[in-house]
């Protein structure tokens, strides 16, 4: 737990109570199990029905009851004492923590049953497509039991499959796919184009990762619009500048800065007086600063790689290639001219949110991972969540070794492949947890030279990557993956069919091994819980040299003193207390920089809120055509003889897309001032105050601007029987739309670039 341990101490007593309380629910739910086993399928339903009667749970020892008779029936798993006991928490509203293959799955979808009995929908949101499809098919027949419907809603669903999906009473539906609905139906022009039905649950998998690790990612709707291409001429110049001479990368490595001398060569050699005057700060600058953060801080094969011409981004968070993702425009444009690369339509953007903006508008949020205790701090100050620890069903027989700590990267490295040729020669599975794609694929090159068969998994799709890791427990395996590829599929001892098994747990279960500490000890934590599953045998042990970045960014301590054996390896208490003092001092600055980063995406989420409802106002009602007639009489007068019908729908057409345009200028505008703030921070101002102040001034000139716009496009554009002619005059929606998320942070922090080299500045 984090700072706030003696709070949670003081908060124990009454989560304690409810804990009791879950596990009489609980146990009554057992003794009642026999009885209602005796009850066909309708009359189970019924029985069911009759305790979510009122749209509240009542008898939940009974509801409990009938729904581990139905999974039994219908999955052939009868749910565990400790899943029921999840499943009432979740219930009630809490992120629960049960370890990896205690069964979470079957646990959610029981407690999404529970809710939709209730007459709620819920939303079960999965890290990704695959395991969308997978569990709402598996899950089917529990949920169908009672009489509800559930379906999944996948990348590839077109509109028409996604509407239905969405009236369903569960749908599973990964993350992103969810916020990119809500996107796109922030674009209609008429109502019954709405796809996605209001949701009152959202029950969220994997919920940290979700909710705390990529919570700041952007979810981008974006349309087709000739990009504004960066200039070859500034990428050259910045392409020969020197580090220390010319700029300087902060120790952290997030941020990289002109020097003076720096800055006057780039002056020199643009032909311009000065970066920072008025004229420059918000162009030339903004690109040389663009150009140089692609130069100094993307690094090839670790935060991006190029593929057949094409600039692929690594996703930090799951060290593989995001298909989905892209950095912010400029950005991209930037490290694609750096690579000699041919510049990608940049088209605009018509609309972002972020996962955690998208999470906060649904009425209830619970959720279930392995490793929730440790974002304890972050569910409660950002979503107000209570975490509930549910034990496991089995002991942990799982031995985490003390972390291996050597002087030398180098000879840390040479110590990994010695403990996995080691650990292999006795047949023991192994999973090695790597931090980036680069590294996996040296150590797969280094092992396959001793002769060591490895499977990688990187950049495949999931359900490859499922596939693969499902296989990580068979006898002699040798698995290399970065943080979270195949996420959320069950590693079995023996092979997916168990055939090994035995064999394998003679040898000791799977070890993991982990290259280096993480970020956070949650992640860690995420991969050694990847061992252990349900009371098997197996083994965790991490890796760390005092060159790691984590022990480099985290601190220094001069009192330190350590005596390396031959190998490098450092045996002293001090050093590995020392490895997690820089842990905690990396949580710490990352919880403060997305503390300061919500400060600057709650003010533009509530500012969305109020266009939300405008735009439902104009929608759902008529007040388009009374406004624009008020304001354009006499137009409103030569307009006489059109249908009333197709007046109202043209006046309605012109104010959305007026309305959006200024929303999109608006988003587009306060990410330049987000940046220059960046610059202004400099000259010691207060960013925040700054930016607030612009936001607000904006956005009250937006909402007059759309008005303004809009009667000028009545009283000028075609309006006829057919409604409102606005391609015609260069008003059109774009033709084509894409969603895309922008990388969660190509620098191995949290939040995009920009945002990064924002929270850089409060620290
Ligand atoms: P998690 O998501 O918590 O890691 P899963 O939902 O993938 O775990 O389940 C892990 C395994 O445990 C699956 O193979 C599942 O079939 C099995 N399982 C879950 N609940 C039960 C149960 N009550 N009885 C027997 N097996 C179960």
């Amino acid at each position: 737990m984090g700072a706030l341990d003696w709070f949670w101490k003081a908060m124990g007593s009454s989560s304690e109570r409810n804990d009791k309380k879950s596990k009489s629910i609980a146990t009554g739910a057992g003794e009642l199990v026999a009885e209602l086993s005796a009850l066909n399928d309708a009359d189970l339903a019924a029985r069911a029905r009759s305790c979510a009667a009122g749209g509240e749970l009542k008898d939940k020892s009974t509801f409990l009851a009938c729904l581990a008779v139905a999974a039994e029936r219908k999955l052939g798993l009868a749910p565990f004492h400790v899943q029921s006991q999840a499943v009432l928490r979740l219930l009630e509203g809490d992120v629960i923590q049960m370890a990896t293959g205690e069964g979470k799955t079957l646990v959610g979808a029981m407690a999404a049953t529970g809710f939709a009995l209730t007459g709620k929908r819920v939303h079960v949101v999965t890290v990704n497509n695959y395991l969308a499809q997978r569990d709402a098919e598996w899950m089917r027949p529990l949920v169908e039991t009672f009489g509800l419907s559930v379906a999944s809603v996948t990348e590839k669903l077109s509109a028409d499959k996604r509407r239905e999906a969405y009236r369903s009473d569960i749908i599973y539906a990964p993350v992103n796919e969810l916020g990119f609905d809500v996107l796109r139906d922030n674009q209609i022009i008429s109502r019954e184009q709405t796809v996605q039905a209001p949701a009152d649950v959202a029950l969220v998998d994997e919920a940290d990762s979700v909710l705390v690790d990529e919570a700041l990612v952007p979810l981008v709707l974006a349309g087709s619009r000739k990009g504004d291409a960066p200039t070859g001429h500034i990428t050259n110049v910045v392409s020969r500048l020197r580090e220390e001479l010319d700029y300087t990368i902060s120790q952290d490595g997030r941020t990289v800065t002109l020097t003076d001398a720096g800055a006057h060569r780039v002056e020199h050699e643009l032909g311009i007086d000065s970066l920072y005057s008025e004229d420059n700060i918000g162009t030339v600058l903004v690109k040389v600063n663009l150009a140089l953060h692609a130069k100094a801080l993307l690094i090839r094969d670790i935060h991006y790689i190029v593929n057949e011409g094409e600039l692929q981004l690594i996703d930090a968070s799951k060290g593989r290639v995001a298909d989905l993702q892209r950095w912010p425009d400029g950005l991209q444009a930037a490290v694609e001219a750096k690579e000699g690369l041919e510049v990608s339509e940049g088209g605009r953007i018509l609309d972002t949110i972020t996962l955690q903006e998208l999470m906060r508008r649904y009425p209830t949020v619970c959720g279930m991972t392995g490793t929730a205790v440790e974002a304890t701090d972050q569910l409660r100050q950002f979503y107000d969540l209570h975490v509930s620890v549910i034990d496991r069903n089995n002991p942990l027989q799982r031995f985490d070794e003390q972390d291996r700590v050597y002087a030398t990267m180098a000879e840390k490295n040479k110590a990994i492949v010695a403990e996995i040729q080691a650990l292999n020669a006795t047949g023991q599975p192994v999973l090695v947890g790597t931090q980036d794609v680069a590294e996996s694929e040296d150590l797969a090159e280094a092992l396959a030279e001793l002769g060591i068969e490895v499977n990688v998994l990187n950049a495949k799709n999931d359900e490859e990557e499922a596939r693969i890791i499902a296989e990580a427990g068979d006898e002699g395996r040798v698995t290399v993956s970065t943080q979270m590829a195949g996420r959320g599929t069950d590693i079995k001892l023996g092979g997916a069919d168990e055939s090994d098994r035995a064999a394998v747990v003679e040898r000791g279960g799977l070890a993991v091994l982990g290259t280096s500490r993480h970020r956070t000890a949650r992640l860690d934590n995420q991969l050694r819980g990847r061992s252990g599953r349900q009371g098997d045998p197996g083994l965790s042990l991490f890796f760390v040299s005092l060159e790691d970045d984590l022990v480099v960014q985290g601190g220094e301590d001069d009192s330190l003193v350590f005596n390396p054996g031959e190998d490098g390896r450092i045996e002293s208490k001090r050093v590995n207390a020392f490895v997690a003092h820089c842990q905690r001092v990396t949580e710490g600055q990352l919880l403060e920089i997305h503390a300061q980063t919500w400060k600057y995406n709650q003010l533009l989420a509530d500012q969305r809120i109020i266009i939300d409802k405008r735009r439902a106002n104009l929608l759902d009602t008529d007040p388009a055509w009374k406004e624009l007639a008020q304001r354009a009489p006499q137009r409103a007068a030569e307009l006489a003889d059109v249908p009333e019908a197709a007046k109202v729908a043209a006046a309605r057409e012109i104010m959305l897309f007026h309305l959006d345009l200024s929303w999109a200028d608006h988003l587009e505008l306060m990410d330049d001032v987000r940046e220059s703030i960046h610059l202004r921070a400099i000259a010691r101002e207060t960013p925040i105050d700054e930016y607030h102040r612009i936001a607000v001034r904006e956005f009250k000139e937006l909402a007059q601007r759309a008005v303004d716009d809009s009667v000028e496009t009545f009283n000028t554009v075609q309006i006829n029987e057919n409604g409102a002619h606005l391609d015609d005059s260069g008003l059109a929606r774009p033709s084509a739309t894409w969603t895309y998320m922008v990388s969660d942070n190509p620098l191995a922090g949290s939040g995009n670039s920009v945002i990064g080299g924002i929270g850089n500045l409060f620290r």
